[in-house]
């Protein structure tokens, strides 16, 4: 048996990849010192690695950015626009270019597109692709890495994304061709690539094709036959290891039993019914081991080794154990580094977590069990291990009775307002008393660098809350004194007091947890910190009503209650792996429902709930999406519907795809939906005329991601094209999504010109 890792963080346990690129993209450091860094973490990961006892350890699962945008340099598919820069740029200036534009030393160059891996958090960058697209081999940050890591004495299996991922991942960048059909371009150059590493001893080597977890058309499938019979036809010594992770084989299971391939990589966490149907199908191929992705590479709970040995013990009775490896469940970049770093982190929620060093010795430790080793050490660690299961199963901090009587009392109508949505337009019109293309904000004004270093000295303990409280309230009073001054109609406060959408709320829920250097790469040198759920969801008092009602208490004008919704805390947060996601999801619900009351009872008029991250948790295989958005939808609904038909609900779900699922954002029911369109020309607003969709819409008419301020005629042309797609006495007035990253002069710019547009609007008719 071997044990076998997928890949590994990069950014170093206390973000020092991050910290080392920054000073480099400012200028602050030289390329050598960022070299320096990036090999001092590859050289710790490795050797970590190698003493914890792994023993397929990757390598080439290092990036300074991304590893999709390596491949794009491997694979020599660099977008024409950076042509000239190619000549002049070293390579590693290159390939921040692309990854981050560049303006600069004369070159204005966009940067390539970034979208999300799957159904992670983690975003990768878009590979763009022509009808008569060339590849060549560009092979020296592979062969580099293995070779540093050989002379640390460690022979390293290099992981690469496989060809028809490759592909399908990218985006044809003109009309006339499919990318799939690039294939045979592309192959010769795999073909090299893999010659080589085949030269360079390379045993092993890890072809991530993780397109496996999603739909595949005959198209697709046909192209993952040819290209793994080609490779074997021609690689006798390389033993090539396909993965796949983030969900089931499912249907294309058998395909990938059938390929030549020396070892086939099963996500247990996500596609456990792979293992019943794999180990009851007569292989052709009658040595393919299968390595078992046993360890979350995507969550933060400790394994459960009695679950995880049982899984294990099937695979090794059908097949024998020197054709089964234990591994983790993809590649471990997506769990946080290191838990012995959380000092503050209470014993027992600790004693049943683990991060990515942790996960190395769980890899580790179930190989050793299944193994059958005796020894004591080992033994000892089965025992700990079900214990630390055990009392997690019954702690106190988990359980809570009343939240669980709660969720199951609910019935229909508490996902259900009082009134339909026509007759609740006119009661909150004779409220709110709105003029035609009603102007508002998505909630946040600029978090200037003195609100952030307030907040920071607040933590620290270096100023009081009273001090603090003060402080906040002299700019929320100013932000509504300027919005007062701009004439907006619909009022935030602008959100100074808090850090994030998700840990602010998560902060003040019992259930939540949050860690010091729980960092997860989101892209780039971005990283995320997401709040551990590990308990029932209760919310002991109000989160946001002393803002809401003292921003309120300052004006005549409505104040909107700003809330992050149910789906999007548990989709950015690390989710309990004991209840369904859906459970979890229900008792933020009431949570929210809960604060939304509350606001309303303090006098706001108008709630917004945030749910911006509703289309990610889309599951990567059609036949799920159902299921999902039935209880996403309803979550929803039930933090929105405890209020009375003439208080106003707002969502805004910033820039998603809405096409394939318009029929459930409809079933959401919100008074006012704001999405963001300015960049699209109103493009994203198709899918909710072709629906006609039946609520009121605010299309975003300002790009809040440019600290550009657009002019009175661009807000008025886009509202235009909206009033010939939508009825008139629908649409809202606002910019994209919220401003927090804008700085205040630019900001107040645009939103005079916002509410100037919309008075041009009103005259017209
Ligand atoms: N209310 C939030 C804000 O304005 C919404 C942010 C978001 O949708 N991502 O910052
Ligand atoms: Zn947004």
């Amino acid at each position: 048996m071997k044990s076998n890792l997928l890949g590994y963080p990069r950014i170093g346990s206390k973000r020092e990849l991050k910290k080392a690129e920054e000073k480099y993209w400012s200028a602050e450091s030289n390329e050598v010192q960022l070299h320096e860094t990036a090999r001092t973490i590859r050289k710790q990961n490795w050797l970590e690695q190698l003493n914890i006892g792994i023993d397929l350890i990757p390598s080439n699962d290092f990036s300074y950015y991304d590893q999709v945008l390596d491949m794009v340099v491997t694979l020599g598919c660099i977008p024409e626009r950076y042509q000239s820069a190619q000549q002049n740029l070293s390579p590693l200036d290159l390939y921040f270019a692309m990854a981050r534009g560049i303006q600069k030393d004369g070159y204005d160059i966009t940067a390539m597109e970034m979208t999300k891996w799957f159904d992670t958090n983690y975003h990768y960058i878009v590979p763009e692709f022509v009808q008569n697209q060339k590849f060549s081999l560009n092979p020296d940050k592979i062969i580099s890495e293995y070779k540093e890591a050989l002379e640390l004495g460690i022979k390293t299996k290099p992981v690469i994304i496989g060809p028809v991922t490759f592909l399908l991942l990218g985006k044809e960048k003109e009309s006339g061709f499919h990318r799939i059909e690039l294939l045979e371009e592309l192959l010769p150059v795999y073909h090299q690539l893999l010659s080589l590493l085949e030269q360079n001893d390379v045993e092993y080597v890890q072809i991530d094709e993780p397109c496996f977890a999603l739909d595949l058309g005959e198209k697709e499938k046909s192209a993952i036959q040819h290209c793994y019979n080609y490779f074997s036809e021609k690689f006798p010594s390389i033993n090539i290891i396909l993965t796949s992770y983030f969900d089931s084989f499912g249907e294309n299971l058998s395909l990938a039993l059938e390929l030549p391939v020396h070892a086939l990589h099963l996500d247990l966490v996500r596609g456990q019914s792979d293992l019943e149907k794999a180990l009851s199908t007569q292989f052709t191929n009658s040595n393919l081991i299968l390595s078992l992705g046993v360890v979350d590479g995507r969550n933060i709970w400790k394994n459960d080794f009695e679950k995880s040995l049982s899984l294990i013990q099937k695979a090794i009775k059908a097949i024998g154990a020197d054709r089964v490896w234990v591994a983790s469940s993809c590649s471990l970049l997506h769990s946080p580094c290191d838990l012995n770093l959380e000092t503050d982190l209470s014993k027992e929620l600790k004693s049943w977590l683990a991060f990515a060093k942790q996960k190395l010795e769980e890899i580790v430790t179930l190989k050793a069990l299944a193994e059958n080793v005796k020894a004591q050490d080992i033994l000892s660690k089965l025992v700990d291990n079900k214990k630390a299961n055990a009392s997690r199963r019954t702690s106190g901090l988990i359980h809570n009775p009343l939240v669980q009587r709660r969720v199951k009392a609910l019935s229909a109508d508490d996902s259900q307002r009082l009134a339909s949505f026509t007759e609740r337009q006119k009661q909150q019109r004779e409220v709110l008393n709105l003029p035609l293309f009603p102007t508002t904000t998505i909630g946040s004004f600029p978090q200037t660098k003195e609100v952030r270093s307030w907040r920071a000295q607040f933590k620290k303990g270096d100023l009081d809350q009273d001090s603090y409280d003060r402080l906040l309230a002299k700019e929320t009073e100013s932000s509504i004194r300027f919005q007062e001054e701009a004439g907006l109609d619909v009022l935030v406060h602008g959100e100074f007091e808090r850090n994030d959408m998700v840990e602010y709320f998560g902060e003040q829920l019992e259930g939540f947890a949050f860690t010091r250097y729980g960092w997860v790469q989101s892209y780039g040198s971005r990283c995320v910190k997401p709040p551990i759920i590990y308990g029932d969801v209760s919310r002991p008092e109000a989160m946001t009503v002393k803002w809401s009602q003292f921003a309120q208490s300052l004006t005549n004008k409505p104040v909107k209650g700003m809330l992050t919704g149910p789906v999007t805390i548990l989709q950015w947060s690390f989710v309990r792996n004991d209840q369904p996601r859906s459970a979890t999801c229900q008792q933020i619900a009431l949570a929210i429902r809960d604060e939304v009351v509350d606001l309303e009872k303090a006098g706001l008029k108008v709630i917004q709930i945030d749910e911006p991250a509703i289309r990610e948790g889309l599951p990567l295989k059609r036949n799920e999406w159902k299921a999902y958005l039935n209880w996403a939808i309803e979550s929803f609904r039930i933090s929105a519907s405890g209020v009375r038909n003439e208080t106003q609900i707002h969502t805004h779900m910033c820039y998603s795809e809405f096409n394939d699922i318009i029929e459930s954002i409809a079933e959401m029911d919100a008074d006012v939906i704001t999405i963001e369109t300015s960049r699209s020309e109103m493009e994203l607003l198709d899918a909710f005329v072709q629906f006609k969709y039946p609520n009121e819409i605010g299309p975003g008419v300002y790009d809040i991601h440019s600290p550009r301020v657009p002019s009175v005629e661009e807000i008025e042309k886009l509202l235009v094209r909206a009033s010939e797609l939508l009825p008139i006495e629908h649409i809202w007035v606002n910019p994209d999504c919220g401003l927090k990253t804008r700085q205040w002069p630019e900001t107040k710019q645009a939103l005079i010109h916002l509410v100037d547009a919309a008075k041009q609007m009103r005259e017209r008719i």
